[in-house]
């Protein structure tokens, strides 16, 4: 929490998890004093900037996204979304957050990503699953490809494969 100069607590005013030219490594936490209505930016890594937030909180471009919904989608949307956060504990609104919400909390496959998964062996294929689907929600992508799999897969199992065939 932080203590504005007048000695009062700020409260989170928004949040910005897609800093212009940064690389998502980073968020900006804007508070205010109610008070004297200072305002503050801090910009942290996002596990530091989530310990600034100190109500359910929107970033900025998930706000976005609800503000272009239909009028009378987006309260529906907003509920729905900000019912789900409460439910993982969560009081950022990102936009991986939000297409969580919005695809009921999974991870969503691609028909030929999932085509290939039933082609891993069995004892593995749970794991694999499980590695994709934090991989995608990871780099905030909503979708485990064709693509995701053949990267996962170098790094975890074919590495050197290609090497070794050189
Ligand atoms: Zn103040």
């Amino acid at each position: 929490m932080l203590v504005c100069g007048c000695g009062r607590w700020m409260h989170t005013e928004g949040l910005d998890e897609c800093l212009e030219g940064g690389d998502g490594k980073a968020w900006l936490v804007r508070s205010e004093c109610r008070a004297c209505r200072l305002l503050v930016g801090l910009e942290a890594t996002p596990d530091e900037a989530l310990a600034l937030v100190d109500r359910l909180t929107w970033s900025d471009d998930a706000r976005h996204v609800l503000e272009r919904m239909p009028p009378y989608v987006a309260p529906l949307v907003r509920a729905e979304v900000e019912a789900y956060a409460r439910v993982k504990g969560q009081r950022a609104v990102t936009m991986l957050l939000l297409g969580q919400a919005r695809q009921g909390g999974a991870v969503a496959w691609a028909s030929e990503a999932e085509q290939r998964l039933d082609n891993v062996p069995a004892p593995v294929r749970a794991m694999a699953r499980m590695e994709l689907e934090r991989t995608a929600i990871e780099r905030g992508e909503a979708e485990v490809t064709v693509a995701l799999m053949e990267e996962v897969k170098a790094r975890y199992f074919g590495m050197g494969a290609q090497k070794r065939d050189e």
